[in-house]
């Protein structure tokens, strides 16, 4: 792709209308690299990459791939649960951190933990009993301080305020809901059964525990407009105590339930893309009159209690160990991913091996790749990264590019040497779209090169590498299934 194919139209207006003409390019959502994967057992790696940034932050990630339904928007859906699934999993999880503990050893609380997140699927669907024994012994066997931020994601009908309670006492403290929508009428048609009281009463009890409390919201629903969104969010900034809210836009899957739904005509006409754009501008200034701080492109917070610790890591270059059957995460630039499929998963671990998938980086951070995570680093600071920090082969076609997209109201001033540049709300809306033309105006390819003079080359070289994007829908919401998006 050429930089200027990327400039946005005289005129256009920057919220709806910047980068219509994108919408059909390929994505560009990551540098390729070189990788490969490796076989060998987590004891024989995983010690040496846990310890390798031992001063980098460092998250744990807990996936619970079980749900009580589908929910017709979701791609995600993975295991249904049953009346046994909870004590039956969190056994799992257990002897999985046994497991850990035999690998790591001391290794395990030599580095402070940043952030716990439990997301899924439905966490919130454990019993309350066998989500705080997984948590008390995550505590017990990790440096987890009262400044670790501690999530538990789940759904209005399955978070009651004992579990909040017992959860609170074994350390959690942020607590983030999938809503969707707080209005009746659409939540009843996309299968959500709580009403408006039920609701409110669930973020009332929670908000009682004194947790951080998250809801997050979609936008471009089937027969959502303007009205009931800002009447969401009037509710939700009025009527709760909120700290924070994230908005994630609709994507309509092809084949998917709701694509089908929508299809036959059951669920009303979700909004295209220049509607979605005028429902996130709406919503931003909405929030921002009830006193929201736009925090990251679809985060905002109420208050200085919300920090979204992990969310923040995810989106950086920071270590994630995953911890259940298809989690992931990553350690020392090495792409983890647990077993997918539960059986397998439950075999392994019973077994006594923990079945991660794995590829390795064959090569150190190459230029490409660094600007793609500070991309993703600066856009959670809600920015483009300074032009000293892209690649010396866009130096000669950043500027000029920066200054289009300032002209056009993307950015409040364009990125010089080292100063980064704020986006605009537009910006935000646009940011992935912006990300992915700016890597595809990069080579495509960074060539595979030998393991030899990486940190962790020796012997068999370096466990696994990036999973293929089809293994990484339930990771940790750098990519895939964002944290907090669930029903
Ligand atoms: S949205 Fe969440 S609860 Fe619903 S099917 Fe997907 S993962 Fe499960």
């Amino acid at each position: 792709m050429k930089p200027e194919n990327c400039y946005v139209p005289a005129g256009a207006d920057p919220l709806t209308e910047a980068f219509a003409f994108a919408e059909s390019m390929p994505k560009h959502g990551r540098a390729a690299r070189g990788a490969r994967p490796l076989d060998k057992p987590f004891a024989e790696w995983g010690p040496r990459l846990f310890t390798h940034r031992s001063c980098k932050p460092l998250a744990l990630y807990v996936h619970v791939p079980f749900c009580r339904h589908r929910c017709l928007f979701c791609p995600f859906y993975q295991n249904r649960s049953s009346e046994e699934f909870s004590e039956y999993y969190a056994d799992l999880l257990m002897r999985h951190l046994d497991l850990v503990e035999q690998a790591l050893g001391q290794g395990a609380g030599c580095r402070p933990v940043d952030a716990v997140y439990f997301g899924g699927g439905t966490p919130s669907d454990l019993a309350a009993p066998d989500l705080a024994r997984v948590l008390r012994r995550l505590k017990s066997l990790f440096e987890i301080t009262p400044e670790t931020e501690i999530t538990i994601e789940g759904r209005v009908r399955d978070f009651t305020v004992e579990k909040a309670q017992a959860w609170r006492e074994a350390g959690a403290n942020r607590f983030s809901l999938g809503l969707q929508s707080a209005d009746e009428e659409l939540r009843r048609r996309l299968g959500r059964l709580a009403g408006r009281e039920e609701i409110l009463k669930v973020l009332n009890g929670l908000a009682d525990t004194d947790a951080v409390l998250i809801v997050d919201l979609m936008f471009g629903l089937p027969g959502q407009d303007r009205d009931l969104l800002l009447e969401d969010l009037r509710f939700l900034a009025e009527e709760t105590r909120i700290d924070g809210l994230d908005l994630y836009e609709l994507i309509q899957f092809p084949n998917s339930p709701l694509a089908k739904a929508v299809e036959g005509g059951r669920l009303g006409v979700p909004a295209d893309r220049a509607g979605r754009a005028q429902l996130f501008g709406a919503a931003a200034e909405a929030l921002a009159g009830y006193g929201f701080e736009h925090f990251t492109p679809q985060h905002w917070r109420r208050g200085t209690r919300e920090r979204s610790v992990y969310n923040r890591l995810a989106k950086s270059n920071a270590d994630i160990l995953p911890i259940g059957s298809s989690a992931g995460g990553n350690l020392s630039r090495v792409s983890i991913m647990m077993e997918r499929d539960i059986d397998a998963y439950a075999a392994a671990i019973e077994a006594g091996n923990i079945p991660a998938r794995c590829l390795a980086p064959t090569g150190p951070m190459g230029s490409q790749e660094r600007f793609k995570s500070n991309l993703s680093e600066f856009a959670e600071y809600l920015k483009l990264p300074p032009v000293d920090l892209w690649p010396e082969e866009a130096q000669a076609w950043a500027k000029p590019l920066l200054d289009n997209w300032c002209e056009a109201g993307l950015i409040k001033h364009a990125a010089s040497g080292q100063e980064a540049a704020p986006l605009t709300m537009a910006g935000s809306y646009w940011i992935k779209t912006m990300h992915s033309l700016l890597l595809g105006c990069l080579a495509p390819v960074e060539t595979a090169s030998p393991m030899a003079g990486h940190p962790h080359a020796g012997g068999g070289g370096h466990p696994g590498g990036m999973p293929p994007d089809g293994m990484r829908p339930a990771m940790h919401g750098a990519s895939g299934h964002p944290p907090g998006h669930h029903g």
